[in-house]
């Protein structure tokens, strides 16, 4: 559908994953939008440490990242994993595919290149303005007020649409968390996750880079994904008491000689990385709703010039005194933060930008309405997958060592082959489609059905054959 856009005033908090590429989607459909960073530019900064460095990326977000041009690219710059490598305590490892014909990949992408190659796009497209250094620490919905907090000062902006991609424990949303009607919860894991690392050694990755390894341990798990300097980062997954029973560098280092024998010997800094590396959070957001709306205000200030140039304080917009209130949307992990065991927030998190950017071609550029069929579409979708992380990591770090798991991803390989297309994998579903989320549970329910009823009659023929050889040998 034509869109045609009327003035409003978009503002976009924060410009992680989900606000570089919402920035570029916007962008390239006509609309002005001003993106907003706590952060310095990152593509003029180094990393932080031991803060996720790579990212599993799969069909939803390269198909995300195809909508801006960058799918190629990010691709090139990517290390295709094509199953788990299974580390047991012995340190011997089995490798386990995950498709059934072995071809398909997720990919361990840099998340600060990923994050540069965003705000690179999304700085070349025309009517995206981006500015660093700018903390937003409060909404004002009747007026459209933003506030910032830069190196200069407050800053006072004004949106009549303002997106909240400022993650997790976004302050956009503070502004609504008292709203009558308005849920919210967050339900932390005991578990919490730090990183270490597994140089290159001799040059080379010093473990099979085609693989996600998993050292699962029962209650708690370790995992690498490889790096393009041949590189692993791992990440510990242990609860906060395990955390915290290690202090001492001979308590490090022999806990991981007893544990995790292979590791410890291809990580020299291990002791250095666990005692310097900050220790991370876990935790799945659930709010709604997502979309909220101003009920008007009593009209703005004007607006001061700015000191200009990229990353510069830019100008206030004035807040132009309309009255007419603004709308505040959550996207990404704003909206939904979920466990990282499916390798889906991310994912996820594009798929929603996509998302609003189809609601507004269909809408016809209607802001409300666009934003109302984005909410409406994406919450089942986002709540699926937030119980299925949730589920794999029981997965991960336990049902991966029995065998009886074993035996069931061996039968459903199986069965995928024999019915292409008609019988796929939660694992395939999830990461190798399109699929909608919230329609996976139940295509798996009955994908189960259909097995155990062939199962039965499968068990059930074996048993009048072998009833037949019997009475025939008698
Ligand atoms: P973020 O990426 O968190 O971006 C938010 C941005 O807002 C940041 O740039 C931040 O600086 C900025 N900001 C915050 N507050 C303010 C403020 N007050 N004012 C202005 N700006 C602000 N996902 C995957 O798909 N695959 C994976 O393999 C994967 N692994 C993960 C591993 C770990 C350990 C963790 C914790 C997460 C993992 N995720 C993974 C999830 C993924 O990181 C998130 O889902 C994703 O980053 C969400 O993108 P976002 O843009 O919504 O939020």
């Amino acid at each position: 559908m034509e869109v045609t856009m009327d003035d409003k005033r978009v503002v976009i908090v924060g410009a992680g994953l989900a606000g570089c590429l919402l920035a570029t989607l916007l962008g390239l459909r006509g609309i002005e939008v001003a993106v907003y960073e706590r952060r310095d530019d990152p593509r003029a900064s180094a990393a932080e440490r031991g803060r996720s460095i790579n990212l599993a990326i799969s069909a939803r977000g390269l198909a995300a990242l195809g909508q801006v041009g960058l799918e190629e690219q990010a691709l090139s710059r990517a290390l295709p994993m094509h199953g788990r490598m299974v580390h047991d305590r012995s340190g011997a490892r089995s490798f386990r595919p995950y498709s059934a014909d072995g071809t398909r990949a997720i990919n361990s992408i840099s998340r600060t290149e990923l994050t540069r190659a965003l705000l690179d796009v999304a700085a070349k497209t025309p009517g995206v303005r981006l500015s660093f250094g700018c903390r937003l620490t409060d909404v004002d919905l009747a007026t459209g007020e933003l506030r910032f907090e830069t190196v200069d000062g407050p800053r006072l902006e004004r949106a009549d649409v303002a997106l909240a991609c400022d993650g997790a424990f976004s302050a956009a949303r503070r502004a609504v968390t008292f709203r009558a009607g308005f849920t919210f919860s967050q339900d932390y894991l005991d578990h919490r996750y730090k990183e270490l690392t597994i140089p290159a050694r001799g040059g080379d990755f010093a473990l099979d880079p085609d693989a996600l390894h998993i050292w699962p341990r029962g209650e708690s798990m370790m995992i690498a994904l490889p790096n393009l300097d041949r590189s692993f980062t791992c990440t510990l997954f242990w609860t906060a008491e395990q955390f915290a029973a290690l202090t001492t560098p001979d308590e490090i280092a022999g806990h991981f000689r007893e544990h995790y024998p292979d590791v410890a010997a291809l990580a020299p800094n291990l002791v250095d990385d666990y005692q310097r590396n900050p220790l991370g959070s876990l935790a799945t957001i659930r709010a709604w709703p997502w979309v909220h709306h101003g009920t008007g205000g009593t009209g703005g200030t004007g607006g001061t010039g700015g000191t200009g140039g990229t990353g510069g304080t830019g100008g206030t917009g004035g807040t132009g005194g309309r009255g007419a209130g603004a709308t505040l949307a959550l996207v990404g992990d704003a909206a939904h933060a979920i466990v990282p065991f499916f390798g889906q927030g991310a994912n996820c998190a594009f798929e929603d930008c996509v998302e609003i950017d189809r609601c507004l071609a269909e809408t016809g550029g209607d802001w409300a309405a666009a934003l109302a069929s984005y909410e409406r579409r994406r919450k089942a979708n986002c709540d699926t997958i937030a119980e299925m992380a949730l589920d794999n990591f029981v997965e991960m770090r336990d049902r991966v060592n029995s065998r009886a798991f074993q035996a069931k991803v061996a039968a459903e390989h199986w069965l995928e082959r024999r019915l292409p297309g008609r019988y796929v994998s939660r694992y395939e579903l999830v990461s190798f489609t399109t699929r909608p989320y919230a329609e996976i549970p139940s295509r798996i329910r009955r994908q189960n059905r259909l097995t155990a009823v062939a199962a039965a009659g499968l068990a059930g023929a074996a048993g009048l054959v072998a009833a037949a050889i019997r009475g025939r040998s008698r």
